[in-house]
């Protein structure tokens, strides 16, 4: 589903992406890992062309992305990304912030987008707050809708950047059920993360990345539990 080839990124003469080679299989969960500045943010931003790369080639769902005809737009719309902070509209309530992108972007009637806005806040089991303001949620329900809302936009695949950095401890757990419950529909999911019993529990591969190259790619029980790297090992023992 995303094929990742020779990917490199530089901003001016820091090269932060240097070769990554990585694929994400129709309905795999990858979790990406690695110390701050390592890249990873960098990589996830390159899938949807938040970043244009450098050098190499992203394919989503068969389309390279990187192909300078693409329609960059077709492609964002084909990508569901959640980021460390929500960015709701604040002025906007829940179901509006779930409608808006679906009308202006996807172009569907108010009546539709409604509807889905609903089957979405359900989803990520925020039926009751659809008329309430962003700022009377709890970081952990704004999150949530979040994801709602990139889900109300039908993507094939969905980013995760750090989507529980931002959160006190005992919010961690409900966005973290939500996105287990995304694998478990057969999401095609790329999650980079520092919580490493989701890793663990939900991923089908865990990916090691430092100093803007892959330095392990496998089964989370042999990354996390077995490193076969000194640089892994190092940062895990660190992180536990
Ligand atoms: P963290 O765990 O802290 O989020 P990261 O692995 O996500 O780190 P990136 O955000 O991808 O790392 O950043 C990698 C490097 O790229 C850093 O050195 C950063 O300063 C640099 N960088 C990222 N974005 C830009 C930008 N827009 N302009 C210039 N440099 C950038
Ligand atoms: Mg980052």
């Amino acid at each position: 589903e995303i094929s990742i080839r020779g990917l490199h990124k530089s901003f001016g003469d820091n090269e932060v992406l240097r070769g990554i080679d990585l694929d994400v299989a129709h309905g795999e969960v990858v979790c990406v890992i690695g110390p701050s500045g390592s890249g990873k943010s960098t990589l996830l931003r390159c899938v949807n062309l938040l970043e244009e790369p450098t050098k190499g080639q992203v394919y989503v769902g068969g389309t390279e992305v990187t192909d300078p005809d693409v329609d960059i737009d077709a492609v964002r719309r084909r990508i569901g990304m959640v980021f460390q902070q929500f960015n709701l509209f604040p002025h906007l309530t829940v179901t509006e912030n779930l409608t808006l992108p679906q009308r202006r972007v996807l172009r569907r009637d108010r009546a539709t987008a409604a509807r889905i806005a609903a089957q979405n806040l359900k989803r990520v089991g925020l039926a009751e707050k659809a008329d309430a303001y962003p700022s009377s949620l709890s970081g952990g329900q704004q999150q949530r809708v979040a994801i709602a809302r990139a889900l109300a936009m039908g993507p094939e695949v969905m980013l995760f950047d750090e989507p529980t950095s931002a959160l006190d401890p005992e919010l961690v757990g409900d966005v973290l059920a939500v996105m287990r419950s995304l694998a478990d529909e057969g999401m095609t999911m790329m999650v980079v993360t520092h919580e490493m019993s989701f890793a663990r529990e939900v991923a089908d591969r865990v990916v090691f990345m430092d100093g803007g190259v892959v330095v392990e790619d496998g089964e989370p029980a042999q990354v996390i539990g077995a490193p076969r790297h000194e640089r892994t090992r190092h940062f895990l023992s660190r992180l536990l």
